[in-house]
């Protein structure tokens, strides 16, 4: 490497956990670095879903290294037992690590980066892209240099479609006032948007349940509300997950309170729905999977997510073509084959693309593959920056520590194994794997198995 580029920062996108955790980790060891968040604060993404309580206990959601740092500040950290809420992982350990001396003066916010390349050079150009610097791009029009860029920009900003094929429904973009990405706080600050109304909740997730069981709530308190909950499944047993049977008990509870809203009535459930086609009607808003149409003032899509490389469009990127992930690490979390096995430790080697120095990290590293956790994302962030840092030892010396709860443990779910792969039936299962693994509500497209993890 130039001492040129030697001297410049690392730029890591996004201060959500895991690009903060990166930049505990480039203080750690005494690199230049500049975070770039498009949010006013950190963890703009968690602070979103804050009203929503985490799967994994805060011994699973705290960086080594951040803790390390701010142990040594006087921080006092959290029952490692409990399971905070995003609003608690924000503001009871992001917001105090970004606040970090170390750390803050590295930090701009309201920073949304819009396109990353190489200076002077264009995708097609080989000569000399290693030893050139790279060029981020502000909305603001603010050009910076790095010498190294970690993209740890989450999915949050780009949900899937409500279409159940992967593209827009026929009418979506047109239905898009009546329409809500997944998690709205439907019995906190975006109440007043459902009270009342018939909400259709489209989605078979973590996310979805949740907004389906608060919406149930809502409707003890504002009695006209009505909810529809519609999957693409046949069954709805893989959402309802083990139950009591469940390792995690606050987990198996949200499966069997899920389960009695459906049977005692208080949610209508749609089986099999595959969402083809919305239109508008006057105040109300009609969505129909071919057959079937149902009638709503609110749509609420809980579908999943999907990485944007958007902005890296100019950079040499060697993409699974399924997944999004790199082709490396595709194998290790596709949800057609590894539906609740654990994620094999990785780092650097296998998030290494063909472009010297850029590495998704994260959520974002994950792609369209729903099972990500934050430990994964931690130990990816000290791999890369070890790597960085020339110490090749610890860059490979990847570990990871899972709690061993019984994986599958849940897996005679109406004699369907949780790993079994049922291509037209599972549209995104609620987690039933070991405690910190959770699904995010990403639906595979039809034809593809989903995972229970
Ligand atoms: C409801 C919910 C519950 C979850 N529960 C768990 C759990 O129990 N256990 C677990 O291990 N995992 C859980 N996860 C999964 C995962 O750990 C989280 O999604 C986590 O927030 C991912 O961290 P991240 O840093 O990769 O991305 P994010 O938290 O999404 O952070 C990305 C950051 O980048 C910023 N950004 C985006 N684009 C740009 C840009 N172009 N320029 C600059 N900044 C940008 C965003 O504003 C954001 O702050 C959960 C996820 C959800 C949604």
């Amino acid at each position: 490497m130039s001492s040129q580029l030697s001297q410049l920062p690392v730029v890591v996108i996004g201060a959500g956990p895991v690009g903060l955790a990166a930049a505990a980790q480039l203080a750690d060891r005494g690199l230049p670095f500049l975070v770039l968040e498009a949010g006013d604060g950190p963890a703009a993404a968690v602070r979103e879903w804050g009203h929503v309580r985490l799967f994994s206990p805060w011994r699973y959601d705290l960086d080594p290294a951040a803790a390390r740092l701010l142990g040594d500040a006087g921080w006092v950290r959290p029952d490692d037992d409990k399971l905070p809420t995003g609003a608690e992982l924000a503001a009871d350990y992001l917001q105090p690590l970004a606040d970090l001396p170390a750390l803050k003066p590295h930090i701009r916010y309201s920073a949304r980066v819009v396109a990353v390349t190489r200076l002077g050079l264009d995708r097609v150009r080989s000569a000399g892209r290693a030893d050139t610097p790279f060029l981020v791009r502000l909305t603001d029009g603010t050009d910076l240099h790095a010498r190294a860029v970690i993209d740890a920009s989450g999915t949050w900003d780009t949900p899937n479609v409500l279409g159940a094929y992967g593209i827009p429904a026929h009418g979506e973009a047109g239905a898009a006032a009546y329409l809500e990405n997944a998690l709205p706080d439907v019995l906190g600050r975006d109440r007043d948007r459902f009270a009342g109304r018939r909400v259709l909740v489209v989605g078979a997730g973590h996310s979805a349940a949740n907004t389906v069981l608060a919406l149930a709530a809502l409707a003890e308190q504002a009695p006209d509300t009505r909810v529809t909950w519609a999957v693409r499944s046949s069954s709805p047993t893989r959402t309802y997950g083990g139950q009591s049977a469940d390792a995690l008990p606050e987990r198996g509870a949200l499966g069997t309170r899920l389960r009695q809203a459906v049977e005692s009535g208080a949610v209508t459930l749609l089986t099999g729905f595959r969402v083809e086609r919305v239109r508008v009607d006057g105040d109300t808003v009609r969505v129909s999977d071919g057959d079937r149409t149902v009638t709503a003032d609110r749509i609420v899509s809980a579908t999943g997510f999907r990485p944007d490389h958007g902005i890296t469009g100019e950079l040499r990127l060697d993409l699974d073509p399924i997944l999004g992930s790199t082709r490396a690490l595709a194998p290790l979390i596709d949800p057609n084959e590894h539906s609740c096995g654990t994620v094999p430790p990785h780092g650097v080697d296998e998030l290494t693309h063909p472009e010297p120095g850029y590495y998704a990290i994260g959520v974002k590293s994950y792609g369209r593959a729903p099972t990500f956790l934050l430990a994964t994302g931690y130990e990816q962030a000290r791999s890369v920056v070890a790597a960085l840092a020339g110490d090749w030892a610890a860059a490979r010396d990847v570990r990871l520590d899972l709690p061993e709860t019984g994986v599958c443990s849940s897996d005679a779910v109406d004699g369907d194994s949780c790993c079994g792969t049922a291509p037209e039936e599972s549209a995104e299962p609620l987690p039933t794997a070991p405690l910190n693994l959770i699904t995010l509500g990403d639906s595979p497209a039809a034809g593809q198995a989903g995972t229970c993890c």
